[in-house]
């Protein structure tokens, strides 16, 4: 299949004018001018998208794809409150919910030209509902809550994969201890061994809220408590986030996700270990935790991806208008610099580079063609008009997934499931505010 459009952006290597992208067997077979390609293979069927940008399928490096069914539910509110009422919600759910849920998302995401996440997963359906969605990516495991000991035994819990049976280089699996104040340092430790041992990858939400940065200094705060029920063995390390788990050894090769609370001294630390940061800044906004210095990562030699967190903390999965929020606060990363975050640099971030994020043959056949008014710069049309309203089309692994705007799968009946999921959520955050006593069990556990 040949796909023309007024722009071809492959990211890995220079805009092509009127370019075109060929696609066999589920990969990318060229990239090119689209009269010299059209020669070359004369009598494939062929695709125009006039008006039209072609660019890889977009990275979203952070997503909750079970937790679409709070969307709406949590208004903003400080940091500490809403860590603790997203299990309340998710805790009236069953499989079902959390697989309408989780569909949802998925659908949502290929709506906005994503087909790769980076998602944590509480359970089996992640994986296999974005499998069949269209998507790829990581599904980082998540584990919290228990002793180091127990990590096993949790994991067989939520159905973590013994091997990579099941798992291709389009879906890959790794774990992700959530976060300090919720696992305690020998579980961290735990995961990572483990991650490293299975050639996994590994994810931890780090230096997110100030409330974060408070409990590891002096183990004061609002998160005090959550730590001392949650993270097993927590002593407060009176670091930053960011220095605690360079103590701890396990930055090495971990996808980094927040990082609104590094100090300039973190960020050499970041640059030598972590395989990325992935920036979410209109969660931060919604919850209040600040602004991740992101150009200074970004000098300082950071990777970086982009990510929307869930629905329980931001309006849509959609990347580019995750990507304008951040333009606005890092106006010099450039647009170029955020394409690149939402493309090739978020699937390295994820170890992925070699399978997503670029147009380059062999990769992936994973595309999305966004409808862009006439640019000079195809990566300043991109940040200024591409999302899910100028949506032309997706394909991943080379099938339609969006034509002509509209999806080539079902969505009404994910959008049924998750309503329903979301009126449950809805009540159980109702009852909890009632109540006198919490809850206090972690997602799943
Ligand atoms: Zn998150």
């Amino acid at each position: 299949m040949l796909i023309t459009a007024d722009w071809a952006v492959p990211v890995s290597s220079a805009p092509i004018r009127d370019g075109a992208v060929v696609l066999r067997n589920g990969l990318i077979e060229a990239v090119g001018p689209a009269d010299g390609l059209a020669k070359k293979y004369a009598g494939v069927p062929r695709h125009d998208h006039p008006g039209c940008i072609i660019m890889p399928g977009l990275v979203n490096a952070h997503t909750h794809l079970a937790l679409t069914c709070l969307k709406g539910l949590l208004p903003p509110q400080p940091f500490a409150e809403w860590i603790r009422r997203v299990p309340q919600a998710m805790l009236a759910l069953n499989r079902d919910d959390l697989a309408s849920s989780t569909a949802l998302g998925a659908a949502n995401c290929i709506q906005a030209g994503v087909t790769v996440v980076g998602d944590i997963a509480h359970g089996p359906e992640s994986a296999a509902i974005a499998a069949d969605a269209g998507l790829g990516g990581q599904f980082y495991w998540e584990v919290l809550g228990i002793p180091a000991k127990q990590i096993d035994d949790y994991l067989d819990a939520i159905e973590f994969p013994a091997g990579r049976s099941g798992f291709t280089r389009r879906l890959n699996c790794g774990i992700s201890p959530h976060a300090p104040y919720t696992s305690g340092p020998e579980l961290i430790r735990a995961a990572r061994a483990l991650a490293a041992e299975r050639r996994m990858g590994f994810a931890v939400h780090l230096a997110e809220s100030v409330a974060e940065t408070q409990l590891l200094h002096d183990g004061s705060g609002p998160l005090a408590d959550l730590a001392k029920r949650l993270a097993d063995g927590f002593e407060p390390p009176c670091k930053t986030p960011v220095a605690y788990m360079e103590m701890l050894g396990v930055l090495e090769g971990a996808v980094a996700v927040h990082c609104t609370q590094v100090l300039p001294v973190d960020i050499p630390v970041l640059a030598r270990r972590v395989r990325g940061v992935v920036l979410c800044p209109r969660s931060n906004a919604h919850l209040n935790n600040g602004v991740a210095p992101a150009e200074k990562l970004g000098k300082g030699g950071v990777p970086l991806g982009l990510g929307t967190d869930s629905l329980a903390s931001n309006e849509t999965l959609d990347l580019f208008e995750e990507a304008r929020a951040l333009a606005e606060i890092a106006p010099g990363l450039g647009a170029e610099r955020l394409v690149r975050m939402m493309t090739d640099e978020g699937a390295q971030i994820l170890g992925l580079g070699d399978v997503f994020g670029s147009l380059a043959r062999g990769l992936q056949a994973d595309i999305a063609i966004f409808r862009i008014p006439h640019s000079k710069d195809p990566y300043e049309g991109l940040l200024q008009h591409a999302g899910r309203r100028s949506l032309e089309a997706v394909l991943s692994a080379g099938l339609w997934r969006i034509l002509h705007g509209q999806p080539t799968f079902p969505v009404s009946f994910a959008d049924r499931g998750s309503q329903l999921a979301s009126m449950k959520a809805a009540l159980a955050l109702d009852d909890s505010h009632t109540a006198s006593a919490q809850p206090t069990a972690p997602l799943r556990a």
